[in-house]
């Protein structure tokens, strides 16, 4: 079956939700960037119920994606994907570790409701922690009519062997793309840092990664929006104004914004093109003075100074990330005050 026309023809929702679960995961990734989170709470079940009044409230129909951390530790994941996809659908992203929740998933969710199981390849886990269940579990979900396809983090120590690694995943039957790492490794920023050679390189492999949309307009918090652990709901995961949490509501924009962004590592509108398309044909974009005026409303709900270039990453998220040990020298300065 060619699933990816199966996919265009039958997963007919109107907006996505990019939901990261928990930041816990049982990989230790170098690359990751939970490691610069604060510590996730301890895992707990999912309140489904709440889940689903608060989403039958919005009368839209879901493709909700599940990331983290790791998805399948949370305890009730399975119920939660059931639950869900009697009116929705879903999708996975997951380090296909789990083998006995994956197996149950494959029995007791149907796949006519996941739109794709992302699976991300962690070469240097699998050998540091003698896992090698990576395969078997994708061509097990393959074989029971999953779509799944795979990514592999092109980390600077893994240049010397990524192609080698990634052709031997392909013979295996996965459909394998390379991602560049974003962030910092021995001082130096990637992905600028990647030689042209290496880029070169890279692009044979390459699937869409981090995009420069500074200043055009973007369906996030219109027809796409991102879950944080706690339930909120953010406009995305780099302009974290907050549209409500997910278990109790949701107010969408009403239209699109102007993305504020230098470098969006999850660009929604090039992922989901089809929600983007029906937003630029429903809606239009905030003007500037709305869109400031937007952000000033969030101002006062929010009740503290907001400031929206530190709030949204210049000297936020993206130095967090790109930078930790300066965030964290910054951050000490501004606790001392
Ligand atoms: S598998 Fe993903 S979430 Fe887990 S540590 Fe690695 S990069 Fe982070
Ligand atoms: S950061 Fe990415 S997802 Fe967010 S508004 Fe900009 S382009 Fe859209």
């Amino acid at each position: 079956m060619d699933m990816k026309n199966k996919s265009e023809k039958y997963f007919d929702y109107d907006t996505f939700i990019n939901w990261a679960l928990t930041t816990k995961c049982n990989f230790e990734c170098e690359y990751c960037f939970n490691k610069f989170e604060p510590p996730s709470p301890p895992l707990k079940p999912i309140d489904i119920k709440k889940v689903i009044r608060t989403l039958r409230k919005t009368k839209r129909k879901y493709l909700i994606t599940f990331s983290g951390g790791e998805p399948f530790l949370i305890p009730n994941f399975i119920e939660l994907c059931k639950a869900l996809t009697k009116e929705h659908y879903i999708s996975i992203c997951t380090n296909l570790s789990c083998t006995e929740k994956i197996k149950q998933f494959a029995k007791e969710i149907s796949p006519e409701k996941v739109k794709s199981i992302h699976a991300s390849c962690h070469v240097m886990e699998h050998e540091r922690k003698g896992i090698n269940s990576f395969i078997e579990n994708h061509n097990m979900l393959k074989k029971n009519n999953f779509f799944i396809d795979a990514g592999y983090v092109i980390y600077p120590p893994l240049l010397s062997r990524f192609e080698k690694d990634i052709l031997y995943y392909r013979s295996k039957g996965i459909i394998m793309y390379g991602r560049e790492f974003i962030g910092y490794y021995e001082n130096k920023k990637y992905p600028e840092s990647y030689s042209k050679k290496d880029k070169k390189r890279i692009l044979k492999y390459y699937t869409i990664g981090q995009s420069y949309l500074k200043g055009t307009p973007c369906n996030a918090g219109y027809n796409t929006v991102a879950v944080v652990p706690n339930g909120d709901v953010l406009i995305c995961y780099f302009v974290p104004l907050k549209l409500g949490n997910i278990y109790k509501k949701i107010e969408f924009n009403k239209k699109m914004i102007i993305c504020p962004i230098d470098a969006c590592q999850c660009p929604l509108k090039l992922f989901e093109p089809k929600l983007f398309s029906s937003a630029c044909k429903q809606t239009i974009p905030y003007t500037n003075q709305e869109q400031e005026s937007l952000i000033n409303s969030f101002k006062i709900k929010s009740h503290h100074n907001f400031n929206l270039d530190k709030f949204i990453g210049k000297i936020g998220i993206s130095i967090k990330r790109h930078n930790p040990n300066l965030y964290y020298k910054l951050k000490k300065i501004k606790d001392a005050q």
